[in-house]
This record gives structure tokens, C-alpha cells and sequence, in this order.
């Protein structure tokens, strides 16, 4: 048995040591994925008995609010220690701490990563296709997709048109950001490389993707202001829907069962568009890619 006295010193010494790190880590003097990679390399370490919401409570911009959030979304206890994580949660931490890595080094340059989603029909396409107008500078990422061109599309420009096996690939060798299956049919998804480059060089980029994919980028990258883009009203969806022409009935009926879906998720944006004024819509978006978007507590 080892001395009482003995045994409270080396707790206390303890305690000191996993105060040293913590406080590296609010300094920035400590990258968290170098502090993760100490605690799992050697158990012995201050790093390895971090508890997880002290861990991620002492990396700049992340309160009290976000950590269940983030621990929800990694499938970690609030309870558990970083030294002691499975494979599986030692590999989404390292993959969700690398994203965060960049999107945050990013902000420092101002970059930001919007995405853009809204129902079907609400105008998605005409409001980017403002934006792209007056602002020529800005970036958009160009989806992959299992869908077939329409008439005017082009491979590189309006998507990347792949085969399903293709498809595949890109997601099997990680190169997919986020990727969904939209409107029950097609397979869709935004390429990672792109989003990295951009962000990289500090520059802002459009994502206008479905409501699925605009979830897993939140939990990818939390920093990504989410917009949904609103009509006017329900009966404005559906006749922009039936005067729009380019789907038959049958077709119709998918997208505004998806619709249906799509509207109820509007609480979990960030920020709501209503697109009543196309101009307007579209200035609202590109104020949010200069705002400095600052960074809160929650
Ligand atoms: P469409 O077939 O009309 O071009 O697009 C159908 C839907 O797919 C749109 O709602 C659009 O937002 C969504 N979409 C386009 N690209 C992506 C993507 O990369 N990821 C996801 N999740 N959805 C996308």
C-alpha cells in the first residue's frame, strides 16, 4: 500500500500537470491534435487522463454549450478520458480535430464555408446564379452526381457527372465531404478537395447542397454558417415547382414530398433567407461570406 501522504502528492502533482496542458491548449501554445496524440501514445501522460469535456473545453471558441453537441456527434461519453478512447472514436476525433484545424486556421483569413439549402423549387438556382453574376470572385463548389445531364448542363461546370462506380470511389477513398442520396433517387456530394483548397488560400465558398449534406458539414465543420433559403410561402413553393416545367408529375410529387421534410428542418440553420426578391436574397448570402462571423460562446 502505497503512503497516504504519498499518494495525494502524486495526485496533486497530477492535477498540476493536466492544468499545464490545459492551459497550453487555451494559449494556442499546444496544437489539440498534438496533445490527443500524446495521450494516446503514452499512458502515462498528463494528457492521457484529460477528461473529454476538460479537453475540449480548453480549445479556443468551444464553451460549455458546444461540448455535449460535439460529443453527441463523435459518440463519446462526457465522461470518458482522452487516453482511453476505442479505434473508432480515436478516428472521428482526429478526422473532426484535422477539419476543425483548417476551417479555423482558415478564419483567421476570413474564409468562409456557407452553405446554401432550402427546398426544392425555392430558388436555390436562380439566387446562386445571381450571385455568380455580380459576384464573379466568389467561390462555388461543383457537386458530384450520379444523375444524367439535362440539356445545357456541363460535365465541370453546373456538376461532375459520374457512374455509380465512380461515385463509390470517391466516397471509399475519402473524398467526399459530405454526400446524400436526394430525392429518394440520385446520389449527390461535394467534393472535399475543393473545399480545402479554398479555404487554405482564406477564400469564402458557396456549397448549395440538400439539407442532409448541410447536417453532415455542420458536424464535419461546426464554423459553416448554414443558411436555408425560404419561399415566401408553401402555396408559392408549389406553383414555382408546377410553373418550373423541367420534372413531370410523378417527378413533382417527389420533390414536394421531400419538400415537406426539408421545411421542418429550417430550426437547425443558422440563418433564414426568405427568397421573396432574388436581388435580395442574394446580397444577404454575400454579406454573410464578408461579415466577420464572430465566433460565440454557444
Ligand atoms: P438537381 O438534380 O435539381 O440538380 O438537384 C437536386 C438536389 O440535389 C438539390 O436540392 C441540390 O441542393 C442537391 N444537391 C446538389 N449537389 C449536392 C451535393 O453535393 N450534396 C448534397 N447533399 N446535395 C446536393
Amino acid at each position: 500500500m502505497r503512503d497516504p501522504r504519498e499518494a495525494s502528492l502524486i495526485a496533486v502533482e497530477r492535477r498540476r500537470a493536466r492544468a499545464s496542458v490545459k492551459h497550453a491548449l487555451q494559449t494556442g501554445d499546444r496544437e489539440p491534435l498534438t496533445v490527443a496524440r500524446t495521450a494516446w501514445d503514452n499512458a502515462e501522460s498528463a494528457e492521457y487522463g484529460l477528461r473529454m469535456t476538460e479537453f475540449l473545453g480548453s480549445i479556443p471558441g468551444i464553451g460549455v454549450v458546444k461540448i455535449p453537441r460535439i460529443l453527441d456527434s463523435l459518440g463519446i461519453s462526457p465522461r470518458k478520458r482522452l487516453g482511453a478512447l476505442g479505434p473508432h472514436q480515436t478516428n472521428r476525433l482526429t478526422a473532426w480535430l484535422n477539419d476543425r484545424r483548417l476551417l479555423t486556421s482558415a478564419s483567421v483569413h476570413r474564409g468562409r464555408l456557407v452553405v446554401l439549402a432550402g427546398p426544392t423549387a425555392v430558388g436555390k438556382g436562380t439566387v446562386v446564379a445571381r450571385i455568380r453574376q455580380h459576384n464573379p470572385d466568389v467561390r462555388f463548389s461543383v457537386s458530384a452526381t450520379t444523375r444524367t445531364p439535362r440539356p445545357g448542363e456541363s460535365n465541370g461546370e453546373h456538376y461532375f457527372f459520374v457512374s455509380n462506380a465512380e461515385f463509390d470511389r470517391l466516397v471509399g477513398t475519402d473524398q467526399m465531404l459530405e454526400w446524400a442520396v436526394v430525392h429518394g433517387q440520385n446520389r449527390y456530394g461535394t467534393p472535399r478537395g475543393p473545399i480545402v483548397d479554398a479555404l487554405n488560400a482564406g477564400d469564402s465558398i458557396i456549397l448549395e447542397i440538400d439539407i442532409q449534406g448541410a447536417r453532415q458539414v455542420k458536424k464535419a465543420m461546426p464554423e459553416a454558417i448554414l443558411v436555408f433559403l425560404m419561399p415566401p410561402s408553401w402555396d408559392e413553393l408549389v406553383r414555382r415547382l408546377e410553373s418550373r416545367a423541367t420534372e413531370n408529375a410523378e417527378e413533382q410529387a417527389r420533390r414536394l414530398e421531400t419538400a415537406k421534410v426539408e421545411f421542418a428542418a429550417r430550426s437547425e440553420f443558422d440563418v433564414i433567407i426568405v427568397n421573396d426578391d432574388v436581388d435580395s436574397a442574394a446580397e444577404a448570402v454575400v454579406q454573410l461570406l464578408k461579415d466577420h462571423y464572430a465566433e460565440g460562446e454557444s
